[in-house]
């Protein structure tokens, strides 16, 4: 045996996983295998959300378990963003965080009707004010003044941060522990107390999946999760002045209500990062490095974002990239370890995965090690998404599905009332 733990991928998946296990048993041999270097994946390029949400509804891990542990796993979720917070600072990674929640504002009837039907939902799951809230014109506005808002919602569960930072930090304070982390290390399979990698094999009694969108580049997992890029733009630091005009001055993280996901922080140096979905899904889930780059979808975050913000009229973008995420084709994230096998895995986490991971690493530390904990009774462990859909049909139906949120949205500003192409799509897509 050439380890105890092997596990494929250096994200945030791989890295807590190696830091919790390397942590509760210093004495277990772990090695990582990375294919680029750490962090190159979505964990070193994302929008830097680290959040409680979890891309499966209360109601979905509701039916895979009961109404009781739906709630722990949702209690988990914000437990684990002040975990992201408290490793950071015992590490002493300074990866820029500020927990200031995440503000949601509703810019047309129809978004309005829509955060008020989440409050209304959250309500029904007996979350409180304290979890989920919605604020009218006056208080929205007080936190960030976006164009035509009406009202908002607001949950204090997310913590603004620099993932690059964040992940590059994991990895050292992983190295501290003791644990190899092999870059330039392409595996090709995973078998039972094997990972097939270009250079040879490495045995090990557990291998840990931590792949995420580029898991079909692995022999066998072609269908398990769909590689789906989201592109960020980010300008140059902006003066008091401005930031004076639009608000975050707790560093909340932010979005609206649309259909076709948006999202933004305002960062440590005061630039706004801005991001959203909308590039199109590649036939046969292909990651290139070209694909990181979309003219078109940077120009219309550039839109989006000066459409929320007038005053950024004429503001310079001095960054912007992309990256892959991984989707399941239930969209619910989840982790596991086979005992028959040995395989393990986690992943699925759609955009939620910056904190989502930090819960997956501490859930496949205590099933190696074969504790029974509130972890591993989550709803989440253990499940399997069914497979996605050959090619080509599902190149058509990932593409559909984007289109299709793109005309709700297109929809809506002109009517401002809901949209009914997102009636019919949403319900698909979340
Ligand atoms: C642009 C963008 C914005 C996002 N914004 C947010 C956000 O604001 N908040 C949020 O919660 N989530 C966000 N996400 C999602 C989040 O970044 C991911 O869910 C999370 O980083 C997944 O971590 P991971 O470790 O599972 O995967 P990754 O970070 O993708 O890591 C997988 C690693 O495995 C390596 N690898 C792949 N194949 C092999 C192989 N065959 N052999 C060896 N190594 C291999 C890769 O090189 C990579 O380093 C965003 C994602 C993107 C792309």
């Amino acid at each position: 045996m050439d380890a105890d733990v092997a596990i494929v991928g250096a994200g945030f998946t791989g890295l807590w996983t190696a830091y919790y296990l390397a942590e509760a048993d210093p004495s277990l041999r772990i090695v990582v295998l990375e294919a680029e270097t750490a962090g190159f994946g979505a964990s070193g390029r994302n929008g830097g959300w680290c959040s409680a949400l979890f891309p499966a509804s209360l109601s979905t891990l509701a039916g895979l378990a009961d109404r009781e542990r739906a709630l722990a796993q949702h209690r988990a979720m914000r437990e684990t963003v002040d975990e992201v917070v408290r490793v950071a600072a015992a590490e002493g990674i300074d990866a820029h965080i500020a927990k200031g929640g995440t503000i949601a504002l509703a810019r047309s009837r129809a978004q309005w009707r829509r955060a008020r039907a989440e409050v209304a939902e959250a309500r029904r799951w007996d979350r409180g004010e304290d979890d989920l809230r919605l604020l009218d014109r006056a208080e929205a506005t007080s936190v960030l003044r976006g164009s035509r808002t009406v009202g908002a919602t607001y949950t204090p569960d997310c913590a603004a941060l620099h993932p690059a930072r964040l992940v590059r930090g994991l990895a050292e304070a992983v190295e501290r522990r003791g644990v190899t982390i092999h870059e330039q290390t392409r595996v090709r399979a995973i078998a039972p107390g094997r990972a097939h990698t270009t250079d040879g094999d490495v045995r090990a009694a557990t291998v840990v999946r931590a792949t995420e969108g580029y898991t079909p580049g692995l022999r066998g997992e072609e269908r398990t999760l769909v590689p789906v890029y989201s592109l960020i733009i980010a300008t140059e630091p902006l003066p008091p002045a401005v930031w004076d005009e639009i608000g975050l001055a707790r560093r909340e993280t932010f979005t609206d209500h649309r259909h076709l996901i948006v999202y933004g922080q305002r960062t440590a140096d005061d630039r706004l990062v801005f991001g959203g979905r909308g590039a199109p899904y590649h036939l046969g889930s292909r990651i290139r490095p070209e694909y990181d780059r979309d003219e078109a979808v940077f120009a219309r975050l550039y839109a989006t974002l000066v459409d929320l913000f007038p005053v950024l009229a004429g503001t310079r973008v001095t960054h912007a990239w992309g990256g892959a995420l991984g989707i399941p084709r239930d969209w619910c994230a989840s982790v596991g370890l086979d005992r028959q096998t040995g395989l393990a895995w986690a992943g699925g986490y759609v955009g939620d995965g910056v904190s989502t991971t930090n819960l997956a690493g501490r859930t496949l530390r205590d099933l190696v090690l074969g504790h029974d904990t509130e972890l591993t009774r989550l709803p989440w462990v253990g499940h399997r998404s069914p497979a996605w859909e050959p090619e080509p049909l599902r190149w058509l139906g990932i593409n559909l599905g984007l289109r299709a949120m793109t005309l709700a949205d297109a929809e809506e500003s002109v009517t401002r009332l809901p949209s009914v192409v997102g009636r019919i799509v949403s319900p698909l897509v979340h």
